[in-house]
């Protein structure tokens, strides 16, 4: 795709050439924010130098075509040479959480990505924005709604772009199941089952454990899978939710939820079962339509997904997502393809998630949900 320079761009301007449509469709580069206009890569800067950084995402940025790793922010004085030997990352590229601000200045780097513990997400997504980069930011998307608006407005507030490190729309399987539902393959969807679960049986004071940092438990961490697979698996954002939670271990689980399933009402009249548990193994989405079937089993994990359904096997070439994922949101910003993961689909399943707490909290009360379009991609 053919990126127009900042030079012609304000000259096209200047004489008026561009309507006020192409103007709202225009890639950001070209656009507010931070000019990225002569770059092909975009330099990425990891927060949180933790499990998902060190093992998925430095190593797919060493494959990524439209983005590169180009610094890092780490609380830890260790990894900060480690790391700087290892991807050859200048001493002026490399941040603490205290000076993470002066990555303004820093011209190298154009997108931060927030891998941290949900509860720092929020924090470190706005500082982003406020210094003019692009955001990553993991998932779960915060805490809380309000904490979603607040990268959202954010955001939008600086000019910046926004994802959230939903890596599964950037993979082929999940796009075909996409392409099922666009395209009504299989005939009215009736029924979807999404299950996201692992057995926790790890250190007991880890943050994933631990409310204060990680806003919630199996839902937060695994659920967000399994209410994005019911979602991307009928086409549609839900109407209504009712859930029920369970607790087997709670002398391990003493803050966090171990297991909650949910059922969801669709527009369509599509219903769906949700299951996710920080206590049993079950990765997979199910779809039972009025003319066969659809199924990914595992349907979350980083792969080799599996498919099939009704027609035959799915089938295709395992990559790694993260590269997918990462090179697709910085073709967004170069070159304005669209954004698979923005930060309305991640406000949408933290407000979906809230009302599942709620319903339970209820005892299984049922929840409205107004969510229309929102997120929808
Ligand atoms: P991790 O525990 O391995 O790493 C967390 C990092 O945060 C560490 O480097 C740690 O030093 C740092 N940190 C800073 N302050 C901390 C504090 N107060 N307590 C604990 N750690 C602190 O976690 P992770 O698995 O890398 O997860 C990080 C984020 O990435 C989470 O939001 C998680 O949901 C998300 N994640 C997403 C995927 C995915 O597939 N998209 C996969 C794994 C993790």
């Amino acid at each position: 795709m053919k990126k127009i320079s900042r030079r012609t761009f304000n000259k096209k301007l200047s004489t008026g050439i561009f309507g006020a449509g192409v103007l709202a469709s225009m890639p950001l580069a070209c656009g507010m924010g931070r000019d990225t206009s002569e770059k092909s890569s975009l330099g990425i800067a990891l927060v949180g130098l933790g499990s998902y950084s060190t093992y998925q995402l430095a190593p797919a940025l060493a494959q990524t075509k439209h983005c590169h790793l180009a610094g890092i922010v780490t609380g830890t004085r260790e990894k900060e040479s480690l790391w700087a030997s290892k991807y050859s990352i200048p001493t002026t590229n490399i941040y603490n959480y205290q000076n993470f601000d002066e990555i303004a200045k820093n011209k190298d780097i154009d997108i931060v990505y927030v891998v941290l513990p949900n509860s720092m997400h929020a924090e470190f997504s706005v500082r982003a924005a406020k210094a003019g980069k692009h955001v990553i930011c993991e998932k779960p998307m915060a805490v809380s709604v309000e904490e979603c608006d607040a990268i959202i407005q954010s955001c939008e507030k600086a000019g910046v772009k926004l994802g959230i490190g939903y890596r599964l729309h950037s993979e082929p399987y999940t796009q075909e199941v996409k392409r099922f539902v666009k395209e009504n393959t299989f005939g009215k969807i009736n029924y979807v089952l999404a299950e996201a679960a692992y057995k926790s049986t790890g250190n007991p004071g880890q943050w994933r454990l631990n409310k204060r940092l990680s806003g919630g438990g199996a839902l937060m961490n695994m659920g967000v899978y399994s209410i994005q697979s019911a979602i991307y698996g009928t086409g549609e954002n839900p109407l209504r939710v009712s859930a029920q939670e369970f607790s087997t271990r709670p002398e391990y689980f003493k803050e966090t939820d171990e297991t909650i399933t949910a059922q969801l009402k669709f527009p369509s009249g599509a219903m769906g079962n949700i299951f996710t548990s920080h206590n049993a193994n079950a990765n997979r989405l199910y779809a039972s339509c009025d003319s066969g079937w659809f199924a990914l089993e595992p349907a979350n994990n980083y792969g080799p997904l599996a498919g099939s359904s009704s027609l035959g096997p799915i089938a295709f070439e395992h990559e790694s997502q993260q590269k997918l994922q990462m090179d697709d949101f910085a073709s967004h910003i170069l070159y304005g393809t669209e954004n698979r993961a923005p930060g309305a689909m991640g406000k949408r399943d933290m407000i979906i998630v809230e009302a599942i707490y709620k319903s339970i909290a209820e005892g299984g009360s049922t929840i409205p949900l107004n969510l229309g379009n929102m997120g929808l991609v």
